[in-house]
């Protein structure tokens, strides 16, 4: 992964199946005294996980469901200012690739960017928020890197950026990138209604020499893109079936992440 590692932790609020106490001890068996995990609270009756984290949601669903039961992402957010802002984007585009990218405000200088992205060619790929929520000719409509200060093109620890410069994300050989990074001049309120794009090659982050370094960091064309859509913050999705496609909280999680294979497309973080 591209850019620093990140420290602040994260709560991430799962839904999980559980019937009895010993579901619980065994989810805790995977969770406790992993790398990246600071406290798993676990509450059977309301079959709610609780965990404080550096990792992925993925990295953190996976363990969790390693122990043979589902677990659904109901909700992120930061300990100390519980539910400052969440925004999610899913993205899809004219190929294979689709994703979702979760934001979370945990300060009001730290953004946390993570999520997973799928179809992806192994190596280094481009990520910007971009200027519109506007998808109506796919990823082309969505204007340019968001620079509300009329910056030049840079990389994600550069002051002179664009805002929307994430820089790059690592896919690996099976052609997923997961992952968590950091952000300072993000804020979740400025992108809601934004849109996120991922490119088909690596963002030179205006390092490159290239006429395009210093204006886009001449990452390729825009394999897939979402609209960045306010999502839950922690413990406000209450609601145990989806509005947007009427999917329990549990058949959700089969659902593709993204693209035709949902029924609906139209409010897809009604439940993330
Ligand atoms: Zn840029």
């Amino acid at each position: 992964m591209a850019g620093q590692q990140s420290t602040l932790p994260n709560l991430l609020e799962f839904a999980v199946q559980m019937s009895c106490e010993s579901c619980v001890q065994k989810i805790n068996s995977v969770l406790q005294g992993v790398s990246g995990i600071r406290s798993v609270k676990i509450n059977l009756e309301s079959e709610q996980v609780l965990v404080e984290t550096t990792l992925t949601s993925q990295e953190v669903q996976d363990l969790i469901e390693s122990t043979g039961r589902r677990a659904v992402l109901k909700g992120m957010g930061s300990d100390t200012l519980r539910n400052l802002e969440a925004a999610v984007a899913m993205l899809s585009g004219p190929g294979p690739v689709q994703g979702v990218v979760r934001f979370v405000q945990l300060t009001e200088e730290k953004c946390i960017v993570e999520g997973t992205i799928d179809g992806l060619n192994p190596g280094l790929h481009g990520l910007h928020v971009h200027e519109f929520g506007d998808l109506t000719d796919s990823c082309t409509s969505c204007g340019g890197h968001l620079n509300p200060y009329g910056k030049q093109h840079g990389g994600p620890r550069d002051a002179d950026r664009h805002v929307g410069d994430l820089g790059n994300i690592l896919a690996a050989e099976d052609c997923r990138a997961i992952f968590r990074l950091e952000d300072e001049q993000l804020k979740v309120w400025d992108i809601i209604g934004r849109s996120l794009v991922v490119d088909a090659e690596e963002d030179d982050l205006g390092r490159g020499g290239q006429p395009l370094s210093k204006l886009t960091g001449n990452s390729g064309e825009r394999l897939a893109c979402g609209i960045i859509a306010r999502s839950a913050g922690l413990f406000q999705n209450p609601k145990q079936i989806c509005a947007c496609d009427g999917v329990t909280l549990w058949e959700e999680r089969d659902k593709p992440i993204a693209g035709p294979g949902r029924k609906s497309t139209s409010k897809p973080s009604a439940n993330l």
